[in-house]
């Protein structure tokens, strides 16, 4: 049987061996380096299936192939669900340090919790595919508890101060990548791509 080519419109080389491991060898997904588009894809709608699209769409339409892109956002209670689409930019947005910078992510987000009433939280990933004609969504939720100091060393992002709420008060920063995989947003809505992938192979 031939391997099934698709695009994940990412360069982040953790997600694509993410993502290889959870489809297996009946595909082979190429990241945007492999297809030449070293370009800046627009990312700029206001929801997270609207930039998920944006991007799918954009690697379909200009470079013909099958492709899907994921984007995550964390969602906080205290926060009226802030800052999700905005997750990368939080802190920069309101005064910390540069965008992408999780330094300043987490300093910020730290600050607006200090007395907050609940310290509940979610990430959420939508992962959008886009196939010929057909246009898919799937989404992966975990939910999880907003640590008040960090705690941990692997991952990155917001990993040093969630907490999930099936690790016993570990944060994802204290797990290893396999455990955290098993149970994280992107994980889970990777495993229903594939599963979508595999059943209609
Ligand atoms: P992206 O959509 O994967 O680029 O992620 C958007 C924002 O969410 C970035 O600030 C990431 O650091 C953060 N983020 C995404 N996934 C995770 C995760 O698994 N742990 C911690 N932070 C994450």
């Amino acid at each position: 049987m031939m391997e099934r080519e698709l695009v994940m419109a990412t360069n982040n080389a953790h997600k694509l061996e993410e993502v290889r491991q959870i489809l297996g060898c009946d595909f082979s997904v190429k990241g945007l380096n492999d297809i030449g588009c070293t370009e800046d894809i627009p990312e700029t709608a206001d929801t997270l299936e609207g930039n998920a699209l944006q991007k799918a769409r954009y690697v379909h339409e200009h470079y013909g192939v099958d492709c899907f892109a994921d984007d995550t956002g964390l969602e906080v209670e205290a926060l009226g669900g802030a800052p999700g689409v905005f997750t990368a930019r939080f802190g920069a947005m309101n005064g910390y340090g540069e965008s992408h910078d999780a330094d300043a992510n987490i300093r910020c987000l730290l600050d607006k919790l200090e007395g907050a009433a609940t310290r509940a939280a979610r990430f959420r990933t939508v992962i959008a595919l886009v196939q010929g004609s057909k246009e898919h969504l799937f989404e992966g939720i975990v939910e999880g508890t907003i640590l008040l100091q960090r705690a941990g060393k692997e991952g990155f992002g917001y990993d040093p101060v969630f907490a999930p709420l099936e690790a016993d008060g570990l944060a994802f920063a204290q797990m290893s990548a396999e455990a955290k995989n098993a149970i994280s947003h992107r994980g889970r809505a990777t495993k229903k791509l594939a599963e979508y992938l595999l059943r209609e192979k």
